[in-house]
């Protein structure tokens, strides 16, 4: 494996061209076509590639910036069209979750927000949204594996106590 490839940690590329000057830039593709997402068949076709740029790390002082190469299919069989996937990228985003997975632990660790945006490329409003999302990520893993019957207990009591303080000016009536 390259260097380049384990700097990237993500599975199924071809690097194509590597960029090194202010920041790293890495032109990469994926290796195969994948089998149809609706039905599994295998002779996609390539309709369309489209091109993604994503921010994926950063070395030392540079930012890694990686250059996707995303394949539109056809499927002869089912006649849909779909995109490359990839693990560790999500749709729409223009970051890997390795990079937005970066910026959370540095700004928990302590790093404010102004400090990132000029290390990360990124805005505090950006920050503080990836922050929000892997702290839910954490708080909704927690939750899968507490004991579900203390939560139920505890939602039941909230509901009843509030019930409790707001019945008597409610307009319910007998
Ligand atoms: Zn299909």
């Amino acid at each position: 494996m390259s260097p380049v490839n384990s700097l990237l940690g993500i599975e199924g590329l071809v690097i194509e061209r590597v960029d090194n000057r202010r920041d790293i830039h890495v032109w990469a593709r994926p290796r195969e076509r994948l089998a149809c997402v609706h039905c599994q068949q295998t002779a996609v076709r390539i309709k369309a590639t489209y091109r993604r740029t994503l921010k994926h790390s950063r070395q030392g002082n540079q930012l890694v910036v990686l250059h996707l190469s995303v394949p539109k299919y056809h499927c002869p069989g089912c006649q849909r069209y779909f995109r490359h996937r990839f693990a560790g990228i999500r749709p729409r985003l223009q970051a890997t979750e390795a990079y937005r997975l970066e910026v959370f632990e540095a700004h928990e660790g302590g790093v404010s927000q102004r400090k990132l945006t000029a290390t990360h490329a990124v805005s505090s409003a950006t920050v503080e949204r990836w922050y929000q999302f892997f702290i839910r990520q954490r708080v909704s893993e927690l939750s899968g594996r507490s004991c579900p019957q203390v939560l139920g207990i505890d939602e039941h009591f909230f509901s009843r106590k509030q019930r409790l303080c707001h019945e008597p000016g409610g307009s319910q009536e007998p």
